[in-house]
């Protein structure tokens, strides 16, 4: 057979199954016979499709090829751009996957499920003390409706003291769900342009906050990858406006245990969770946008809550300021247990440690780019 170096290596593209059938051949073995003989009953035997007839070593690897398409942990980095994504731990993958978990119905009575339910007690009780946030409620299924959820609480909160406000002020650098999201909660946007470093200038914060405001949105660090460092001066702002402060929180794996969000002024918080907190998420998938609030807003955080009594969990809608539920049952409960298991795994040290190096690696890459041009 001739062979030309270099194109003999793997190859990920086969025939149709149907062109390389061959009458006769065949995908299995049967033990040896150890019954007698019978002549099979005409009526049982009837035309079946038009499968190919192939060999055993041919289904086999037509499957495990069909397999090594799937795109995983074991063949390459899982990649996205504008947040901040990192290695995703397969043990996390592998916890999920218990079948206490996986085998656990939405419509459980609450007696069958409290293995469950701790955990995601205790779930929010982590992320509330990673933040540096009161209450947490785990139920958005992605950081959109996280931050949608918020517009909500947001709203609420000012409805509440009488003027739910009209206007919103929005960063030129915001992700394009950020006005999106307040759009739909029928709050106009107005960009708030950053300053020559790149970031946002209490100046022109002051300039735009007015009583009509609702309060800010921001990213923190932003989407250029820059640390806001006025946040604090802007928050004084906009709270002396009676605005209230969000921070959109996708990049968060910057700043787990060395920023606190409520000391620098934040009302309000989204994760994601398929970001921060371990669930490959590359190519779209579920994933689970939990929002963190300042006591103020905790009356109006969605409903079912995870209420915890004598050392039992139930599901609660005894929340009569709730904005409401915002999907049928919890959200997507599977990425809820592999950030759990992240958080345990890695430990507050290793939480800091991982936000450390996130940044050390972003700056290595910003400054060999800048070395490049
Ligand atoms: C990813 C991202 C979002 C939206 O989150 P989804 O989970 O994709 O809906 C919002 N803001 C920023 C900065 C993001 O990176």
């Amino acid at each position: 057979m001739k062979e030309t170096i270099g194109t003999t290596g793997l190859i990920l593209n086969e025939p149709l199954l149907w062109e390389k059938g061959c009458n006769g051949r065949i995908g299995y073995s049967l033990p040896r016979q150890d019954v007698p003989s019978q002549p099979l009953n005409a009526e049982w035997v009837c035309d079946g499709p038009d499968f190919p007839d192939l060999s055993e070593v041919d289904v086999v690897r037509h499957y495990t090829r069909l397999s090594q398409w799937n795109y995983g942990v074991d063949s390459g980095m899982y990649p996205l751009g504008s947040c901040t994504m990192k290695y995703n731990p397969k043990t996390n993958e592998r916890q999920a996957a218990l079948p206490g978990f996986t085998g656990a119905h939405p419509l459980l009575p609450e007696d069958l499920c409290q293995g469950t339910l701790e955990l995601l007690y205790d779930l929010q009780q982590y992320l509330a003390e990673i933040t540096g946030m009161d209450a947490v409620s785990l139920q958005p299924a992605a950081g959109a409706q996280g931050e949608f959820t918020r517009m909500l609480l947001i709203h609420a909160f000012h409805k509440s003291k009488g003027n739910p406000r009209s206007k919103i002020l929005v960063p030129d650098t915001a992700h394009g769900t950020n006005p999106a999201s307040a759009a739909l909660c029928g709050y106009r946007s107005v960009a708030v342009k950053s300053g020559a470093e790149g970031v946002l200038t209490p100046e022109t914060v002051a300039q735009l906050m007015d009583e009509e405001t609702a309060g800010i949105m921001i990213t923190n660090p932003n989407t250029l990858g820059l640390f806001e460092r006025h946040v604090k001066e802007i928050a004084a702002i906009v709270h002396g406006k009676g605005g209230l402060v969000y921070c959109d929180g996708a990049n968060m794996n910057a700043l787990m245990g060395i920023v606190d969000m409520a000391a620098i002024g934040i009302d309000v918080l989204h994760l994601n969770l398929h970001k921060t907190f371990s669930t490959p998420h590359g190519g779209g998938g579920p994933g689970c946008g939990p929002v963190c609030v300042r006591e103020h807003l905790e009356p109006f955080l969605p409903i079912p809550r995870i209420i915890q009594k004598n050392g039992k969990f139930s599901l609660s809608e005894d929340f009569p300021e709730s904005i409401g539920r915002l999907h049928a049952f919890f959200g997507n409960v599977g990425v809820m247990i592999k950030a759990f298991s992240y958080i345990l795994s890695m430990g507050p040290d290793h939480l800091k440690k991982a936000s450390q190096l996130a940044v050390l690696n972003a700056n290595y890459v910003n400054t060999d780019f800048r070395g490049a041009i």
